[in-house]
Formats: structure tokens, C-alpha cells, sequence
């Protein structure tokens, strides 16, 4: 048998799409951090500061229903449920005014952060790769296509756990909306295709423990269903 590579290449990871049985390739997963002024007044940061990105790698993507096991290393592995943004192209620079002209579709993640890792993190002044990039740390749905759904600026966005509200607030809170995150992202790196963007989550960040069922979603995009399993 030959091949192009030494070793056998690891899979394409791709998101579900709503009533379609082809699937959405991602090629990175950025998030904004601090996108929502509740929730960064909940955790005592500095609301005159803009948002900001970090990353996820593409295979930490995870699909609606999953179990996740409880993280190693954490006591306090919180929920934030997000809007996520899918791109059928990209581009440097591109122009908030033509920025949606880049979107595929939509769905709902959680962005799972290991909340006392990331805060020792930031207390070093050291990057947050511990707390926020971790096996199965991004949850997401099946994506909803702008072409069915078009592009929403508000709705309700909601999580639950064991059927409590935790999570609740509206996509027309976010400080930066989706097309400046876009051209904002964009000054940053070439986006392209794939690219997936976690945009910020409302107030009402909190631990989950193993056992824990979650349901979240963004009110016309879709859903999302996780548990929480035993330890990894
Ligand atoms: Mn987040």
C-alpha cells in the first residue's frame, strides 16, 4: 500500500449539519474571549478592555449527545455556551461591511474551560491553553445554514444543566457583533474556509460535575444536548 505520508493521516474533523447528511469540515476553531458584559463583570474583569481571541484545535470539536469525561487536572470545569460561526471562505482584512458575505451557517457550542487552570494562568501572565484547549473541550450542534436560517443578530441564547437555567442572555448583547469579529479576527489571520469562530458566552458561567446533563441553544439556530461522564 503506498502513501503520500509516514504515518496513516488523522481524520478530517467536521460538525453535523441540520438536515443534511454531508458535514462541515473545520479547519480551526477561534474564540472570543470576554464578548458579553455580564459575564465579564461575573468574573471580576475589566469591562474597558475590547474582547479578544483564543484558540481551539479542530479535533476538539465534539458532536451533539456526547458524553464527555470530567477533564483531567481540573476541580472546576465550567460551562459557556456559545454562538458559533461557520465560514465558507475567508481573507485578511476583510471589511465588517462584507464580512457575512464569509459565512456558511450557525450553531451552538460550549466553550468547556478548566475555570481554576485558566485563572492560575492568567495569575503568570502565562498563555491559556491549559484551561480552555482540551480533549472534547468543543461541543458543538449541528450547523444551521445561513442560506435557510440567514444571520442572526439577536435571540435568546440559553443553557440549562439537569434541567436549572443557568445560562441566559441575547445574541444582541455581544460587544463585538459577528461581522466586527470577523473583520476584527481577520486583521489578525487569513481566515478561510472551515474556519469556525466561538463568539463570546452570556453570564451564568458555573462547575459541572460528572452526572451532569446539559442543554443549551441559540432561539432559531438550534441545539445542543452533552453529559458529563466519570472521570478520564
Ligand atoms: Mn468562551
Amino acid at each position: 500500500m503506498s502513501s503520500t505520508y509516514v504515518i496513516a493521516p488523522p481524520p478530517q474533523p467536521a460538525l453535523a449539519v441540520q438536515g443534511d447528511s454531508k458535514t462541515f469540515p473545520v479547519r480551526r476553531i477561534w474564540c472570543v474571549g470576554r464578548n458579553y458584559l455580564e459575564h465579564i463583570r461575573e468574573l471580576g474583569n475589566d469591562e474597558r478592555q475590547p474582547p479578544f481571541f483564543f484558540a481551539k484545535h479542530p479535533d476538539m470539536i465534539a458532536p451533539d449527545g456526547v458524553t464527555i469525561p470530567y477533564p483531567t487536572l481540573t476541580k472546576d470545569m465550567q460551562h459557556e455556551v456559545e454562538l458559533v460561526v461557520a465560514l465558507k471562505s475567508g481573507g485578511l482584512n476583510i471589511p465588517a461591511a462584507k464580512a457575512l458575505d464569509h459565512v456558511w451557517g450557525y450553531g451552538v457550542g460550549v466553550d468547556l474551560t478548566r475555570r481554576d487552570l485558566q485563572m492560575a494562568s492568567r495569575k503568570k501572565e502565562q498563555p491559556w491553553e491549559i484551561g480552555k484547549s482540551f480533549d472534547q473541550s468543543a461541543p458543538c450542534g449541528a450547523l444551521a445554514p445561513a442560506a435557510t436560517i440567514g444571520h442572526p443578530a439577536k435571540g435568546r441564547i440559553w443553557l440549562s444543566v439537569n434541567g436549572t437555567e443557568r445560562q441566559t442572555g441575547d445574541l444582541a448583547q455581544m460587544i463585538w457583533s459577528v461581522p466586527e469579529i470577523i473583520a476584527k479576527l481577520s486583521q489578525q489571520v487569513a481566515l478561510d474556509a472551515g474556519d469556525v469562530i466561538m463568539t463570546g458566552t452570556p453570564a451564568g458561567v458555573a462547575a459541572l460535575t460528572p452526572g451532569d446533563k446539559i442543554e443549551c441553544g441559540v432561539d432559531g439556530v438550534g441545539t445542543l444536548k452533552l453529559t458529563i461522564g466519570k472521570p478520564a
